[in-house]
């Protein structure tokens, strides 16, 4: 359902990523492994079309990403829910409005200026929080909660849009153990219960080997592996 067909991204000199086709199944969970400047979250934002690809197709349902301009653009990119490494929430928000954020884009800052939002949208977000084991943190300000509970919400604030694709850019980086677990438990989770293919950047392989399907390895660009955990365990 989404292809990459030899798909290159220069910057100047760099190939941050060189050549790289990749088709990735409804439903799977990938992560992406390899060291810092392989080119893995280089992958992510040429998926999500942040930026251009310089060669190559990338195609969602057979419908190519590189063309689209405009709404277009705009529903492709709410299509790919993005988590961070930061994690990325307005810190001086409640919890709830930081998940509300997910349903009307990053873009419409007056009803989040006045918190208005539609009773099916706040519904939507509460159940989402839920789902996360946070609904009794909703109305807290976003910068009161832990590290790993901050991550949980933004999946939530991923859920609501009603995203096809979740692209996770180190997602448990800067998490302890603990609370690394509950994010890739999390992930795992909706990645089954709703059957959104999730691509997850991952520093440490026994992360990718707990919890993907399918583990991808990049080197300077390049995917150097592409196979199941079971594959990977036999190589190394
Ligand atoms: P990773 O996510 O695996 O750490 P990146 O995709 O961030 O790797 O980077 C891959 C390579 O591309 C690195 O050499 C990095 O310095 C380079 N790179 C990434 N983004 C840019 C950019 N905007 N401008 C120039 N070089 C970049
Ligand atoms: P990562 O966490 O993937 O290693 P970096 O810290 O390398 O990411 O990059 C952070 C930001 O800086 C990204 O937006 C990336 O595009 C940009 N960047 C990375 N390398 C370069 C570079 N050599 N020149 C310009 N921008 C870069």
């Amino acid at each position: 359902m989404l292809e990459l067909r030899n798909v290159t991204k220069a910057f100047r000199e760099t190939l941050a990523v060189n050549n790289v086709s990749l088709t990735f199944e409804p439903g799977q969970m990938v992560g992406v492994i390899g060291r810092s400047g392989a080119g893995k979250s280089t992958l992510l934002r040429l998926i999500n079309r942040l930026i251009p690809a310089s060669e190559g197709e990338i195609a969602f349902e057979g419908t190519s990403v590189g063309t689209l301009s405009g709404r277009e653009l705009r529903a492709w990119r709410a299509r790919c829910a993005m988590i961070f490494q930061q994690f990325n929430l307005v810190n001086r928000l409640d919890v709830l409005t930081n998940v509300l954020i997910g349903r009307i884009g990053t873009a419409h800052t007056l009803p989040v200026m006045f918190k208005h939002f539609p009773a099916d949208d706040r519904a939507t977000a509460a159940l989402a929080l839920d789902r996360l084991d946070l609904l009794p943190q909703a109305l807290q300000r976003a910068d009161t909660l832990s590290g790993g509970q901050q991550q949980r919400v933004a999946i939530a604030r991923a859920l609501v849009q009603n995203p096809s694709l979740i692209l996770a850019d180190e997602p448990i980086a800067s998490l302890d153990p603990r609370n690394a677990r509950l994010v890739m438990d999390a992930l795992r989770r909706i990645n089954q219960q709703d059957r959104i293919t999730v691509i997850c950047n991952l520093h440490t392989l026994d992360a990718a080997r707990a919890y993907c399907d399918r583990i991808v390895g990049m080197a300077h660009g390049r995917v150097v592996f592409d196979g199941s955990p079971e594959q990977l365990t036999a190589r190394v």
